[in-house]
């Protein structure tokens, strides 16, 4: 098959080149493949069967047309401080501009005209005045959200629109490898695991998203793709009741805090809240169960959680962040049978694990039913624990509550944003035609920016 343009992954970056490209007149012909279904056709079964079932192939809550952004909670970060470091790369003003474009495109296409956390009033001034005095930076961020069953129903519009405008979707295809010839990308080589198709095009782009870093990894040594290893984020998932969380929930909906405890001062930090939202699991092809969070429009629990997570920057001579924190969470995983581990923080301090009897005592009810009660800090690195205990000793300071005996951390959640590929400000690899987005990029790590991206290589394929 020969294309102008080839694009790997359908999430919310490798869509934003598709749209942009046809909403500026291009007819070009593109390609974009997905390993996962069609929105339509991506379901959780764990709705029915109340567990994961670990679906093979793929794993539909990060698979598929719209990629991680269908079943997440759909916030939509709206300044350039949120979402990664493309600002560092192609600059903040731009960032922003084109936040405010990408935005006015979900909006076009459903998304809810209400904004949150924009107010400047007495409560977020309160709440600042706590977070400077426990040694914590609270970032502006104002949010549009989506919430995971409206944004299933946005991607699906995108999704109709590609097609009606002649993008070839092509799903249940994953690209195994990039073609080079004379060191210039002229394509794709894919497969639907039972036959091998190449795609040749003059313009590759890939953008496979945090569970196509590891790939993306191993396509970048093979082919000497300038890249950089970055960084790893280990932390918790942390769930507590909407009451220990309502003043920050009502006067911000998503409260970013950054702090740098001692002892180590690396960075950690607050991300990807959710008020009355649910604890979820997603699982990696190498079936590593990690846990994440989102939250619902209409549906709502009794409890809001949010991730605490660690940055670890490695230096010579470790040069693989990825399998570092790949090997906190088999750890973790092998301790759970499997599951996803939570234990109550009252009883990481007490030094002992949290027993199944002990949860249905607290006023917090896991939102992950299949979560298995145990001890956590057996896996945890000791710098991350102790920076996350020492993380929660500070925000107790701003949210009062927060560091009660029986808030639960579930382990292992872990971001996987490495491999940082070396770009021009035109999104241009080292590697004539071939261009990388997104999360699998090591640029982005949300759905405003990754979207972002992607207008951005839209505009300069053209
Ligand atoms: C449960 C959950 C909740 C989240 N909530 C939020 C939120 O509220 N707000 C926010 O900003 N961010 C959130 N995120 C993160 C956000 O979804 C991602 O940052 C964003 O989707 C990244 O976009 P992307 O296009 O780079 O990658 P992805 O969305 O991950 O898409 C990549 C696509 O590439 C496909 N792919 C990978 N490898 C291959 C291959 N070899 N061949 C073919 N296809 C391939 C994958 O199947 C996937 O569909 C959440 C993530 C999860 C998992």
């Amino acid at each position: 098959m020969k294309k102008d343009i080839v694009i790997i992954g359908a999430g919310p970056a490798g869509i934003f080149t598709a749209l942009e490209l046809i909403r500026k007149g291009s007819k070009k012909s593109i390609a974009l493949v997905e390993k996962g279904a069609a929105i339509e056709h991506r379901r959780c079964p764990k709705s029915v069967t109340q567990k994961c079932v670990n679906c093979k192939p793929c794993c539909h809550i990060t698979t598929g047309f719209s990629g991680a952004g269908a079943f997440s909670d759909g916030k939509l970060s709206l300044s350039c401080e949120v979402g990664g470091d493309l600002p560092d790369l192609v600059g903040a003003d731009l960032v922003q501009s084109t936040i405010a474009y990408a935005d006015s495109i979900y909006l076009e296409f459903g998304a809810d005209t209400h904004v949150e956390g924009v107010t400047d009033g007495d409560e977020i001034r309160a709440i600042r005045k706590r977070a400077i005095a426990a040694g914590l930076k609270l970032v502006d961020c104002p949010i549009r959200h989506m919430g995971t069953e409206k944004a299933q129903k946005i991607y699906l519009g995108i999704e109709k629109y590609l097609a009606e405008h002649g993008v070839e979707l092509l799903f249940g295809m994953e690209c195994v490898n990039i073609i080079l010839q004379d060191s210039i990308c002229k394509g794709v080589t894919l497969t639907d695991g039972k036959k091998d198709l190449e795609i040749y095009a003059d313009e590759t782009v890939i953008a496979a998203g945090r569970r196509g870093a590891d790939w993306l990894e191993k396509v970048c040594a093979e082919h000497n793709i300038a890249h950089q290893s970055g960084t790893v984020d280990v932390g918790v998932r942390v769930e507590v009741r909407n009451e220990v969380m309502e003043t920050v929930n009502r006067a911000l909906y998503e409260s970013k805090l950054i702090g740098y405890p001692k002892p180590f001062k690396n960075k950690v930090r607050t991300f990807c809240q959710n008020p009355g939202g649910f604890v979820s699991q997603e699982n990696y092809d190498n079936d590593l169960a990690v846990v994440n969070g989102h939250s619902y429009k209409e549906k709502k629990s009794d409890n809001t959680n949010l991730a605490i997570l660690c940055s670890h920057n490695f230096n010579e001579p470790f040069n693989q962040p990825i399998a570092f924190a790949q090997k906190v969470g088999e750890l973790t995983n092998m301790l759970g049978a499997g599951h996803i581990l939570v234990q109550r923080y009252g009883d990481i301090l007490d030094g002992k694990r949290t027993w199944a009897k002990e949860l249905a005592r607290s006023n917090v009810r896991p939102t992950l039913p299949d979560a298995v009660a145990g001890d956590i800090t057996s896996a945890m690195p000791y710098r991350s624990m102790l920076n996350i205990i020492n993380f929660i000793q500070a925000v107790d300071k701003v949210v009062p509550g927060f560091a009660a005996p029986e808030t639960l951390l579930y382990s292992p959640e872990l971001k996987f944003y490495s491999n940082r590929i070396k770009m021009d400000t035109h999104l241009n690899t080292n590697v004539q035609g071939l261009h990388c987005l997104g999360d699998s990029s090591g640029w982005t790590r949300g759905l405003m920016m990754a979207s972002v991206m992607g207008v951005l290589m839209g505009r300069y394929l053209l």
